[in-house]
């Protein structure tokens, strides 16, 4: 794995025992071990050192330690004897669990879960304003339950600051320092504070957007399972130079390109944030406003890498979060990332099978992009509604959008102004209502009929 200098790790890396827990009639999404390899990974883009894992299946978790007696004295031990200073579980600890299994393991042993880990990853790579926002509050609000120790334990669990001067993920601390210090009662404060610093960057964002959709050009996001690779992807088709990484995470703000497709249209492409299994609730919510750049877009490039054995589970993860971001309704060309991992086309061939609208391609070597970029432009014109205009003269904006949006078919100057037929994309429809010839004519010829009734 390429070294990434982004973060340097100053301290040396936390030594870290990694703790799987399935619990039966539960539905995941992976098997056990395929979630530990994750967990694994997410503990590495953090900057810890995993020196072993330990498993149990359970009927229901132990309401004070989550794990059963017998496999807390198991943990105990190769704690010890392994030298490890973090318990890392792959399930989500509520609060009491954390505290009792800290209670029992030695003073210097943490106890964290997937989401602490995730948020601490979050705000590593949050590059934006809006991102550290977000994750400031979502850590804030995970720790807020978890704030009812006494102060000097606490210290010891937030020490590091927070953010990305945050030496090589090491900390998995809380927000910042300072923090510690204040009460709950600043917290809220500082909660409010960022809901309300949150609101402010939404409606300019939002603002944003709207000028960027008068632009009319057609935004296509990529989505994707984590690693997929989505910004190797961008970065193939646009000549772009996107942050790549071999970890979890990469990269959190999106990142958007104007490409040219074949047949002469511009699409702006937007790389997202990653998707994942067990992705915390609060960290779901606390990216809603991320998201919703994917709710808006024409068109959505689902990366899967097909060499992935649960590719199948992380594709359909992915469907999952876009139902819950209200996106499921946009049109999705599914791309079959690393084909050039597969051996034979027969090999190919079966990956690709269980998925409908795909092409295969290779982000790395540009194997199947060309083929990409024609079904991109064939997905977009897919939904063109073909109309008839009148337009008159001081609509002339519009004119210029038929023409570089559309496909003209037939044009009429007239004195009145410029009759356009041809097809157009079907978001643009609204802007041309007031001037639809077929339609003014279709219900003429409507009010005629039931003039003869
Ligand atoms: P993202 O998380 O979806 O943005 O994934 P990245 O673009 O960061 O890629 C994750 C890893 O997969 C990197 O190590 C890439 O080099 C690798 N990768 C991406 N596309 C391909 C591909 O087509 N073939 C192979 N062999 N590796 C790829
Ligand atoms: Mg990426």
């Amino acid at each position: 794995m390429p070294k990434d200098t982004s973060f340097p790790t100053t301290l040396p890396k936390e030594r870290t025992l990694l703790v799987g827990v399935e619990i039966f009639g539960d539905e995941n999404l992976l098997p056990m071990e395929e979630s530990l390899a994750e967990l694994n990974r997410l503990a590495e883009t953090a900057g810890l050192n995993v020196v072993g894992s330990v498993e149990q299946r359970l009927s229901t978790p132990n309401p004070k330690t989550y794990i059963g007696a017998g496999k807390v004295e198991e943990v105990q031990a190769l704690l010890e004897e392994l030298k490890a200073e973090i318990v890392l579980f792959d399930n989500e600890l509520n609060p009491r669990h954390q505290r009792e299994l800290e209670k029992i393991f030695a003073s210097d042993v943490r106890v964290l879960d997937r989401t602490a880990l995730i948020l601490d990853i979050f705000a590593q790579h949050a590059n934006t304003h809006e991102g550290s926002l977000q994750v400031e509050l979502a850590q804030y609000e995970y720790r807020l339950p978890r704030l009812t120790r006494a102060w000097t334990h606490l210290a010891r669990q937030a020490g590091g600051g927070g953010g990305r001067s945050g030496a090589g993920g090491v900390g998995l601390r809380g927000p910042g320092e300072t923090q510690l210090e204040v009460d709950r009662r600043d917290i809220h404060r500082r909660i409010d504070f960022l809901k309300a610093e949150l609101e402010k960057v939404r409606i300019h964002r939002g603002r944003h957007r709207a000028r960027r959709k008068k632009s009319r050009i057609p935004v296509i996001a990529l989505v994707g399972y984590t690693n997929a690779g989505k910004s190797t992807l961008l970065n193939q088709i646009s000549g772009a130079d996107v942050y790549i990484a071999d970890q979890l995470f990469a990269t959190l703000d999106p990142t958007t390109r104007r490409v040219d497709l074949p047949g002469g249209m511009a699409a702006l492409f937007t790389d997202t944030v990653g998707f994942i299994q067990k992705l915390p609730t609060t960290l779901v919510a606390a990216f809603r406003a991320t998201l919703e750049e994917i709710a808006e877009a024409d068109l959505l490039l689902h990366v899967v890498d097909v060499t992935h054995p649960s590719a199948q589970a992380q594709a359909e993860s992915v469907l999952e979060t876009l139902k819950e971001i209200e996106a499921d309704h946009i049109p999705v060309l599914t791309v079959l990332n690393k084909i050039d991992r597969l051996g034979s086309a027969e090999d190919i061939q079966e990956h690709l099978t269980g998925f409908t609208d795909t092409v295969g391609v290779s982000a790395l070597t540009g194997e199947g992009i060309e083929e990409l970029l024609a079904s991109v432009h064939r997905k977009l014109f897919e939904s063109f509604e073909q109309i008839e205009v009148m337009l008159p003269f001081q609509e002339g904006a519009l004119t210029a959008i038929f023409h570089e949006q559309g496909q003209v078919e037939q044009i009429e100057h007239t004195r009145e102004g410029v009759r356009i037929s041809g097809r157009i994309p079907g978001r643009l429809l609204a802007q041309f209502k007031d001037f639809r010839e077929d339609i003014r004519q279709q219900s003429a010829e409507d009010e005629e009929d039931d003039e003869e009734i």
